[in-house]
């Protein structure tokens, strides 16, 4: 099997019991941490060695809600302005992802791929959408997930937004790439069932996805009270908030996702936690969108498993846990709360999602999955377990990622990336996007 060995590291574990393990070498053989002992105690040749030269060894990072296709929104100007969220899916993203093409949602994902990659995120559960080119979208971006050499988990958003056509087509994709994951097994893949929201979901649509769902043992990823309209439309069509009428057609559960949650009352709360099912805070987009603040603490100290997404906005999950832990003061009205919340729920409760769905991921332990960054980052200051978290918040957070490796594979190499070709991929995404742009 092959072999890799990077020296010299400072090594941080994460885990249950996060260690912080200066001059360490981590020997990792095929697709796992083989070894992690200190530099004169590995005296191996291995086929492969990466010299870190004091960097701080960690595990990828995981982003937990994702959509990789609105990369092509980038730079965007044509969409009228907005005044609520309604208006923002109305104006920008149900009129671009209407528009896309199988190609798109590849290069899209690979695009998003790229900068993931540079910025170490190493997993990335997506949320996809294209409504006029369902069928295959899911191995599209699969496809993209693949050739970049990343980790997946996808799905597709089903929707009654475009008619019972399309929505049959949202329903059958799902199956499909559910189906194609099980018999196709892949470590780089998973699926889970899409839901778009409750507010654009009739009953007897939901109950067939979960009839469908239930055939394949999937869970759900879905949008859940992002806004208020959510829980209003939801409510003005079947008399129950939006949390309730989830869990009585059976869509929560410990493999079910869903995202936001920032308009639940405590019985909804509640609900999530007796279910086991996970949420996903999504800080930056919240914001960005006006639709208001998840209640973490809250959601916390229910025993929900909170994790941290970016619904887009960014791949760079040291950006959006900083803007997690900013809305979370300025939400309590209080600058001492919440650190270790939000730096929990990315550096603890993304592995643990992750790890409902994979098995070993976001630690750094002989065992586990070789998804490994290095970050080129010396630190100013003492540096050990006690003062890790404060140097992930405001000194790594402005680090340079230096090398990324997935299962084993090194993809990028001292900020060299390996087997892409940035500047082919970024130049055929603008010419999608120059046409995309121009059917938008
Ligand atoms: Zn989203």
């Amino acid at each position: 099997m092959k072999t890799l060995l990077i020296k010299n590291a400072t090594v941080i574990t994460l885990g249950e019991k996060n260690r912080v393990l200066p001059q360490h070498s981590v020997l990792i053989e095929g697709e796992h941490i083989k070894k992690i002992a200190p530099d004169k105690d590995i005296q191996v040749q291995a086929n492969e060695e990466i010299d870190a030269k004091g960097m701080l060894l960690m595990p990828g990072f995981i982003n937990a809600h994702m959509h990789f296709y609105s990369s092509f929104a980038r730079g965007l100007g044509k969409a009228n302005p907005s005044k609520n969220f309604g208006e923002v899916l109305e104006n920008l993203w149900w009129r671009l992802d209407k528009k896309l093409t199988l190609e798109d949602s590849y290069y899209s994902t690979m695009v998003a791929c790229v900068d993931a990659i540079k910025k170490g995120t190493t997993t990335l559960i997506d949320h996809h959408a294209s409504p006029h080119a369902i069928t295959g979208s899911l191995k599209s971006v699969a496809g993209a997930i693949l050739d970049a050499g990343l980790r997946g988990n996808l799905c597709y958003e089903l929707s009654d937004r475009d008619g019972a056509r399309i929505s049959r087509e949202g329903i059958e994709e799902n199956i499909e790439f559910i189906r194609h994951c099980q018999e196709n097994p892949n470590d780089h893949l998973r699926a889970l069932f899409g839901l778009h929201a409750s507010f654009t979901l009739e009953d007897a649509t939901l109950k067939l996805a979960v009839e469908e769902a239930k055939k394949y043992k999937a869970g759900f990823h879905v949008h859940c009270a992002e806004d208020i309209s959510d829980q209003e439309i939801t409510f003005k069509k079947t008399g129950k908030r939006v949390v309730r009428r989830l869990n009585d057609l059976g869509i929560l559960g410990p493999q079910t996702i869903l995202g936001h949650c920032i308009h639940l009352d405590d019985e909804e709360l509640d609900l999530v936690a007796k279910s086991g099912s996970m949420i996903v805070h999504n800080p930056q987009s919240n914001m960005n969108n006006a639709v208001g603040v998840a209640n973490v603490n809250k959601m916390l100290s229910k025993g929900i498993l909170v994790g941290l997404g970016t619904d887009a906005m960014t791949v760079n999950m040291l950006e959006e846990l900083r803007s997690a832990l900013w809305i979370n003061h300025l939400f309590n009205k209080n600058p001492s709360v919440g650190f270790m919340e939000c730096t929990g729920l990315l550096t603890q409760s993304n592995a643990k999602i992750a790890n409902r769905f994979w098995t070993g991921l976001g630690e750094i332990k002989e065992g586990c999955k070789a998804d490994v960054i290095l970050m080129n980052y010396h630190a100013p200051t003492p540096l050990d377990e006690t003062t890790f978290l404060g140097h992930l918040v405001f000194g790594l957070s402005n680090g340079v990622v230096d090398s990324t490796i997935v299962s084993g594979k090194v993809l990028m190499r001292h900020q060299n990336l390996l087997g892409i070709d940035e500047e082919r991929v970024a130049h055929r995404s603008r010419e999608l996007a120059t046409k995309l742009w121009g059917r938008f």
